[in-house]
């Protein structure tokens, strides 16, 4: 990873930060997309000790849960970073309690699939040959109804809501790699395992249920980023468009495995962003 630049978001907390720190310490030049400005400099702090670079990590400050602020931070990037060897989507939340960002998406539809679109659709240019695409998808989307009829808005909420978005970030993944395969850049998503992280923070007795659940019998943090660290460093030549667990390809579900619910999701996606625009 020496020299290569890795953009990730969802880096200051769980997974990513531990995926980060791993990244950083193999000699990557990692820009942080971050919300809460003393998270960031913590997380930057934290990685300059462990990497051989330490002044050369960057930060950006946006709410990726708004389209606006996610255009606006990835087109910042883009003038900045005109090569990115490794794009990490990975921020993500899980609510329990409904509720619809200020731009009137659902939030977790907002978060865990618009930020993951359009932090890529404006990086697009910066992703040369060789470039790499993770998203962090889960397990979870196992769950998912199958269906896209009800988006923009989204009827559901809190896990099911979750699980739906989780098939999503698997949907984009095969979208993305079925357009960026003929530009050399690979795109594959992954489950990290079920890991004790912020991500079951809420305090309702469902959040605290998981939490429980996960302190239990999930994964370190450390683990759960094996699979992101090793899609973004390994030498083996990686297939694209592919979700893995525990550094294998998985199958996924007849739904995630949709290539015409991707295409639809990629154009509902565009509208979105072109509504916001104008
Ligand atoms: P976490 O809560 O520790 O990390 C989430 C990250 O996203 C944090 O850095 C947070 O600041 C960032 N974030 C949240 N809302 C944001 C916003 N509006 N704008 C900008 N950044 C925002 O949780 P985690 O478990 O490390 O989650 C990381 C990813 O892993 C998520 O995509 C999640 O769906 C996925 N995942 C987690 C598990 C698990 O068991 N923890 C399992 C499967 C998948």
């Amino acid at each position: 990873m020496e020299g290569r630049v890795v953009v990730m978001t969802g880096a200051t907390s769980g997974i990513g930060m531990a995926a980060a720190g791993s990244l950083a310490s193999m000699g990557a030049r990692i820009v942080l997309v971050a919300r809460n400005r003393e998270r960031a400099r913590q997380t930057k702090e934290r990685i300059e000790k462990v990497s051989p670079h330490p002044t050369a990590h960057g930060v950006y400050l946006a709410d990726l849960s708004l389209v606006a602020d996610t255009i606006r931070i990835s087109g910042e990037i883009a003038r900045n970073e005109p090569r990115i060897d490794v794009l990490v989507n990975n921020a993500g939340g899980l609510y329990f309690s409904k509720s619809r960002t200020s731009e009137g998406l659902e939030r977790t539809f907002a978060l865990n699939h618009m930020s993951y679109f359009l932090m890529t659709d404006g990086l697009r240019r910066s992703l040369v040959p060789g470039s790499r695409v993770v998203n962090t998808a889960s397990e979870a989307h196992r769950g998912a109804p199958a269906t896209l009829d009800d988006l923009p808005g989204m009827k559901d909420s809190g896990f099911r809501a979750y699980s739906r978005t989780k098939a999503f970030n698997i949907l984009f993944t095969r979208a993305l790699a079925s357009r960026l395969s003929g530009a050399g850049v690979t795109v594959n998503c992954f489950h990290p395992g079920l890991v004790p992280t912020r991500l079951f923070g809420e305090t309702g007795w469902r959040a605290r249920g998981l939490k429980a659940l996960a302190h239990l019998i999930g994964v370190s943090v450390e683990k759960g980023a094996d699979t992101l660290v090793y899609l973004a460093s390994t030498e083996d030549a990686l297939e694209t468009g592919e979700y893995y667990a525990k550094r294998k390809k998985r199958e996924t579900t007849a739904f995630a495995n949709d290539m015409s619910a991707a295409e639809r999701l990629w154009t509902l996606s565009e509208k979105i962003r072109d509504g916001q625009r104008h």
